[in-house]
């Protein structure tokens, strides 16, 4: 019996630890500067949250010109780069890390496509932004981007656990 017990244990100790081990998916969320400045954090903060997102840290800064310049490194050549470089620097923005289910795809979903123009109802972008150049959030495109775009801005200490 004592053998049978062990068994069973042995078993599934494997299969709890992976369940307990699954981590929570993140990524980074910017409110662009256009959104801060129109006095629409609390409204796009309400979008992440009615879709199941949680704020795992959140800061306001006003970003610097060599900050914008990495962060959108891989545009650096783009006929938009100095513009989006201008427009990101131009006024606070609020850089936050969501967590939840898939929440680098929600959060994509959420946000809508980058042109505002091409984007339904419902999403941020479509309510909040203005054009292409101009689209109130940025959010990571890929679990990968998602974890270096998070280590950019915020120190493991930073990130709360829930
Ligand atoms: P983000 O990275 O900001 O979340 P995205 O992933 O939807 O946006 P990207 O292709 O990464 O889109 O472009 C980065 C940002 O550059 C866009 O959010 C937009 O503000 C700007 N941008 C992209 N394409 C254009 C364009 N054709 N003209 C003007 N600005 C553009
Ligand atoms: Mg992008």
């Amino acid at each position: 019996m004592k053998s049978y017990l062990l068994a069973v244990l042995l078993c599934a100790s494997p299969l709890l630890a992976a369940e307990k081990a699954q981590p929570v998916e993140r990524t980074l969320s910017i409110i662009k500067p256009d959104a801060v400045a129109s006095g629409h954090i609390g409204e796009i903060i309400e979008y992440f949250e009615h879709d199941g997102l949680k704020i795992a840290a959140a800061k306001l800064v006003r970003l610097t010109p060599e900050q914008a310049r990495d962060f959108y490194a891989e545009h650096k050549g783009r006929p938009f780069y100095n513009d989006l470089v201008n427009y990101m620097t131009s006024g606070p923005v609020l850089i936050q890390v969501l967590e939840g289910e898939d929440a680098v795809a929600r959060n994509r979903r959420i946000m809508g496509p980058t042109n505002p123009a091409d984007a339904q109802e419902g999403t941020i972008r479509h309510d909040f932004g203005t054009d292409i150049g101009h689209n109130a959030v940025h959010g990571s495109d890929s679990l990968n981007s998602a974890k270096k775009e998070i280590s950019f801005f915020f120190k493991d200490s930073e990130i709360v656990k829930h």
